[in-house]
């Protein structure tokens, strides 16, 4: 139908004769002529339609905003002094010949020309017209540009694409499943998977050797800001290779990406142990950009008489760590009580604070309500060990050291932005030698990556103390956002059935669920390992985007909901009969249904 896209016209184009079609992005009746500004995917391009083509005329006086229209002209040169040096067709405009209008639009439920943010709702409901703005459409065409150079890169690398199911078992990753009932095993359910995980391993054990996938993974989980209940996933699994040569393969991907797609050469990946991370940064996504340090201070408080530092420098699991801000001391009270409210989110009782005024005058030139509770010397060796000079804050977390670390370092971060200490816009690193186990509330022990990784001690040392242990993971970290993990995994039968044992999985169940994982270990599975790529994540901070949302074509809502197709909906009742289903209504759920009507 078209010759051009309405993006693509330009002075090379000029005297030839061009047919565009696309969307009325805004038309202007300057009496004796009508303009268009006709949009498409790759841009826009205006549109002369004079009375000497009176049809055309006729019709270019009926359409409105988002018709779909067809336009034969001739390309010319804008007229001196109305070029548009803001688009990249303002040179040239097409006069139109034959205006065909193709579809007509109802109102649309937001204007087009001049968008102001109607709220995400309005936005998610009327999806399809949301992604025509150009803003959208070319988030939507950058991330597949991304998906084209991965692919492409992994081909090159020997990598071959396999599909794996979405309906099948549980997989484990630490969300809970989404389920999807069978009809013809009464009772029965399948999962839709957290991740490929199992299916990759068992193409390693098949011989593949080199697999990767765009994959859907399914997670119902409460959302979090940036979380959706289904995402993508840059799957990748290798064979006979080591954590060192995956880990130089994906940084070399990652950086050959941000080159190609963006122009942009990321710095050396540093390569820091978990323990490292969260002494130093309180997290395990550390972002890098943010010259800001947490520092022990646990051996220094210990002895003080103020319980609130003494108590958790005694607990074994306590930290008391100080968080120095250069220039802080700027901060004012409101500043203050604002960050020990925002502390208080991660479940912090208090921020404590000492500004240093002076130095030269010693602990007199300290400004704080706990000095005089710490002790000149303490307060004094405390500054020495930071670092502190005059006109800086340092802050305190003493608590749990998980509390200590989620605390201080949302802190950390936060302060970072708000006082723009960033150095660098991209800071990428590895965080290596993960633990193994961390310890569920019940005291329990639960994998932190997932049961197939592989620890970096024998199937004895494992047993024998399980939480010290480590493992062969590795998440791969950019500005404070984990971009993707992965691990070694367990090729050994024994090893796999130790770490089944030390999560309280016995063999029964060990067998009942994943006894096709424990019988590939058998039949030669090759020593093998992956990581996976959050796809949505990435391509969220390539493009600048704030949300998730923003880079996916047909996102769920925070509560996991569609708004333009109003899934989940209900089902009737021959189709739950046809699953064996009988639904069991919450009171809430019941009430609902009531004040609609009673619905079935
Ligand atoms: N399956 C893991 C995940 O989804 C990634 C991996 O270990 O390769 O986090």
């Amino acid at each position: 139908m078209r010759s051009h896209y309405c993006g693509g016209i330009n002075e090379a184009h000029i005297d030839q004769e061009v047919t565009l079609c696309g969307w009325v992005h805004r038309r202007r009746d300057h009496g004796g002529v009508i303009f268009l500004d006709l949009r498409d995917r790759d841009g826009m391009a205006q549109v002369v339609v004079d009375p000497d083509t009176p049809e055309s005329f006729a019709l270019a006086e009926k359409v409105r905003s988002e018709y779909v229209v067809k336009v034969t002209g001739r390309v010319r040169r804008r007229p001196a002094g109305t070029e548009n040096s803001n688009m990249p067709t303002g040179q040239v405009e097409l006069l139109c010949k034959e205006l065909a209008i193709l579809n007509a639009s109802a109102t649309p439920p937001f204007p087009l020309d001049e968008y102001v943010d109607v709220g995400e709702d309005v936005r998610l409901r009327y999806r399809f017209v949301d992604l025509r703005r150009p803003e959208m459409i070319n988030r939507l065409r950058f991330r597949s540009r991304v998906t084209s150079y991965i692919r492409n890169f992994l081909d090159s690398r020997g990598f071959m694409d396999v599909e794996t199911p979405i309906l099948t078992r549980a997989t484990p990753e630490g969300a809970r499943d989404y389920l999807v009932p069978s009809r013809t095993h009464e009772g029965a359910f399948f999962a839709l998977p957290q991740s490929p995980q199992l299916f990759k391993q068992l193409l390693m054990v098949a011989g593949v050797d080199r697999y990767y996938q765009i994959a859907k993974c399914f997670r119902d989980e409460d959302l979090r800001a940036d979380r959706q209940p289904e995402f993508t996933q840059v799957d990748i699994e290798a064979s006979f290779i080591d954590e060192q040569t995956l880990m130089q393969l994906n940084e070399d991907m990652i950086r050959s990406l941000f080159r190609d797609v963006l122009s942009v050469e990321l710095p050396e990946f540093p390569r820091m142990p978990y323990a490292e991370a969260m002494r130093r940064y309180g997290s395990d996504k550390p972002d890098l950009r943010i010259p800001l340090e947490l520092v022990d201070v646990n051996d220094l408080v210990e002895g003080v008489e103020f319980k609130v530092f003494s108590g958790p420098a005694k607990d074994p699991k306590g930290r008391v760590a100080a968080l120095r801000v250069p220039k802080g001391g700027e901060l004012t009270r409101k500043q203050i009580d604002d960050y020990t409210r925002f502390v208080g989110i991660y479940g912090a009782k208090g921020l404590a604070y000492i500004k240093v005024n002076e130095l030269a005058k010693g602990a007199e030139g300290l400004q704080s309500p706990i000095v005089k509770f710490l002790g000149d010397d303490v307060a004094l060796a405390i500054m020495e060990r930071v670092g502190a000079e005059d006109g800086d804050i340092v802050f305190f977390g003493a608590d749990k050291a998980t509390v200590v670390n989620e605390a201080l370092g949302a802190l950390r971060v936060k302060l970072g932005h708000d006082l723009k200490l960033l150095t660098c816009e991209w800071a990428p690193l590895w965080v290596v030698d993960f633990p193994m186990f961390e310890e569920t509330p019940d005291g329990g022990l639960t994998a932190i990556h997932h049961p197939f990784t592989a620890p970096s001690c024998s199937p004895e040392e494992l047993e024998a103390n399980p939480a010290a242990a480590l493992s062969r993971a590795y998440d791969m970290v950019l500005n404070g956002t984990e971009l993707g993990g992965g691990s070694i995994r367990i090729h050994d039968e024994t090893m796999q059935e130790t770490v089944f044992r030390i999560l309280g999985i016995d063999q029964a169940e060990a067998r009942a669920k994943f006894g096709f994982l424990l019988d590939a270990l058998k039949f030669g599975c090759p020593p093998h390992g992956g990581l996976a790529f959050g796809l949505d994540r990435l391509v969220m901070l390539m493009t600048g985007a704030s949300s998730i949302r923003d880079v996916i074509a047909f996102p769920k809502t925070q509560s996991a909901t569609c708004l333009m197709t109003q899934a989940p909906g209900e089902v009737d009742e021959k189709q739950l009969r046809e699953l064996h289903i009988r639904l069991r209504r919450s009171a809430k759920a019941a009430e609902g249904n009531k004040a609609e009507g009673d619905k079935p």
